[in-house]
């Protein structure tokens, strides 16, 4: 099996990972990426694959980390009218696409564009207006450029924000993106399906469906050709519980069989061949 989004680099796991890993490859989930959200957790993200086998790092800018940056420039732009782009926000892609050169980074990752409001959040202030949406849409369609450029897969994030991140994807789109892309986490949606469809795309189902309708009709509708399983920990628990790990890719798979009628097997074996495909492993 193979869990295609796991934060094993986020602080929830600290000092937990080794036993993580293990109880997962006991459970038959013997490969995991680890997507960055900034430059700090792409960074942690390569330095836990580089210590085991079958464990990969996406590294990234997520939408919500592009806030900091809006914060930084609006502070700015306030106190002395420029310069609009401060240091870290100049050197940041430049060192993000150093680390693409590792062996072990498989995909750009998690980007892309978030407009829902997050009541927990490490950033005080938070709020979603269109000029910090302008700004998420210029580091995701950067990102996007990198995936192209250095041939990496590439992770997208979507929350409420359809409409954008289906415009950004046709505009930069490139016949090399074909097959190596996917909707981490997708919302239950006919359009992105369409989209994805079209494009050669994955989608992406966590442990959320279990509890989720909606979602449940759409996976039915995915072709499993097109589906790869993912559990976002230490997020998006099957059972509600915090944190999620990696090894409940087990249950997402049965869940899946079960929702389509065949058996776990076939999920199992379908979905990791499509992630192998997806980061060209
Ligand atoms: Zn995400
Ligand atoms: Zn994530």
């Amino acid at each position: 099996m193979f869990d295609t989004h796991c934060h094993l680099n986020f602080q929830a796991f600290e000092g937990r990972v080794e036993n993580l890993i293990r109880f997962a490859k006991e459970t038959g989930v013997n490969h995991i990426v680890i997507p960055g959200t900034d430059l700090p957790t792409s960074k942690k993200a390569i330095e836990i694959a580089e210590k085991y086998e079958g464990v990969y790092a996406a590294v990234g800018i997520h939408p919500h980390h592009v806030f900091k940056i809006y914060n930084a420039r609006q502070r700015n732009f306030l106190s002395q009218r420029g310069p609009l782009r401060p240091e870290s926000e100049k050197n940041l892609l430049p060192s993000l696409s150093k680390l693409l050169t590792n062996q072990k980074v498989v995909a750009i990752g998690e980007v892309g564009i978030d407009r829902h409001y997050y009541e927990k959040t490490k950033h005080k202030d938070y709020k979603v207006d269109e000029e910090f949406v302008d700004l998420q849409k210029e580091f995701f369609i950067e990102q996007v450029k990198l995936a192209i450029k250095y041939e990496k897969a590439l992770i997208v994030h979507n929350r409420e924000a359809k409409k954008d991140v289906l415009e950004i994807l046709e505009k930069v789109w490139e016949k090399k993106l074909e097959g190596r892309v996917v909707f981490h986490c997708c919302e239950p949606d006919e359009e992105l399906l369409e989209f994805a469809r079209g494009h050669k795309m994955f989608i992406g189902v966590d442990g959320d469906l279990v509890y989720w309708k909606q979602k449940q009709e759409f996976i039915k509708k995915v072709p499993l050709e097109m589906l790869v399983l993912e559990t976002d920990s230490p997020y998006l628990s099957p059972f509600r519980k915090f944190p999620n790990e990696p090894k409940n890719i087990a249950y997402i798979a049965e869940f899946v069989a079960k929702l389509r009628g065949i058996t776990k097997q076939e999920v199992v074996k379908i979905t990791t061949e499509n992630a192998i495909r997806l980061f060209n492993i």
